[in-house]
């Protein structure tokens, strides 16, 4: 059983307390639609286990990290953005505008994103 952290969005999903859009679900790894999706696609990728986060996975578990961006990978290739291009963000701390502190890849794509971020 991963560890869960009470009073955590994200583990609720992962738990199905919560509803949310689940594209995919293994033992290590879950994804979901955003909720305000900011592009055509717009998929959270997420370990089952939380983490803060994603050094904090790579510190723990290296491979929980390959298979959150594999996932993202299938997931993209699934929604035919594969080739026209996507892009894997993920925030850390209040700056960056993490809100959930379950750690996350975004997977964006299905339009042309513009570069540098905001
Ligand atoms: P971040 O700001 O990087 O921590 O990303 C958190 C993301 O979670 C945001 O893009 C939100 O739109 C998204 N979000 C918040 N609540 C939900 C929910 N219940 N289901 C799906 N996505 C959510
Ligand atoms: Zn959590």
């Amino acid at each position: 059983m991963p560890y869960t952290s009470d009073d955590c969005l994200f583990c609720a999903i992962v738990a199905g307390a919560i509803p949310a859009d689940v594209v995919h679900r293994d033992d290590h790894v879950v994804a979901f639609r955003d909720i305000n999706p900011q592009a055509p696609t717009h998929i959270l990728v997420v370990p089952t286990t939380h983490y803060e986060n994603v050094a904090e996975v790579a510190a723990d578990d290296p491979s929980g990290l390959a298979a959150l961006v594999l996932t993202a990978r299938t997931l993209a290739q699934a929604e035919g953005i594969d080739r026209s291009g996507y892009r894997l963000v993920t925030n850390t701390g209040a700056d960056a505008g993490q809100t959930v502190f379950h750690t996350h890849l975004h997977l964006l794509g299905g339009r042309h994103l513009t570069w540098p971020p905001g």
